[in-house]
């Protein structure tokens, strides 16, 4: 493998190991020319259907486009990177596993959503919002509303109280 940095042909495997969920070998490599050391990923190929896009066209699935989509919906998010392969991870053995040649693109969106659901709600939202063009402030707001419903104890217990509330008035 050819150095990156000075483009010398020689260069060093210094470590090797499984990364990813174990679908991929992480390689540390170090120049004999320039000392410079890189990492370099291996996995297997395997044929991921293609895309249909909303206007009919076919386009290959690109996991680069997937993973782009989940940082900026990550961005200053506290979820680390090893998570995010797991879940892009997650999502290749699942369109694999769909055993389908051609999926729509809209089911790409609903496994992401899916993946930033567990992973950050606020990724969650912001992806979804931007996915679903929610078609106005309520639908969105509806969203939001149900998310905090699902997650915060405090909402939770605040309901609680409430319905306590309204037992002892009843
Ligand atoms: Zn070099």
């Amino acid at each position: 493998m050819r150095c990156p940095f000075c483009g010398a042909q020689d260069t060093k495997v210094t470590d090797s190991r499984l990364s990813g969920e174990g679908d991929q070998v992480r390689r540390r490599r170090r120049c004999v020319v320039c000392k410079e050391r890189f990492t370099t990923y291996e996995s297997a190929e395997l044929n991921l259907p293609r895309i249909i896009k909303r206007d009919g066209s076919r386009v290959p699935f690109d996991g680069r486009k997937v993973r782009s989509g989940m940082m900026r919906a990550l961005e200053k998010r506290p979820v680390s990177t090893e998570d995010v392969d797991a879940a892009l991870a997650r999502i290749n053995r699942r369109l694999l596993g769909s055993g389908e040649s051609e999926v729509p693109a809209r089911r790409i969106g609903e496994l992401v959503m899916d993946e930033l659901r567990g992973l950050d709600q606020v990724a969650y939202v912001r992806f979804a919002s931007v996915y679903r063009k929610f078609e106005d402030v309520n639908a969105f707001r509806e969203e939001i509303e149900r998310l905090e419903r699902q997650l915060s104890p405090e909402a939770t217990r605040k309901q609680l109280d409430l319905l306590g509330e309204l037992e002892k008035k009843g």
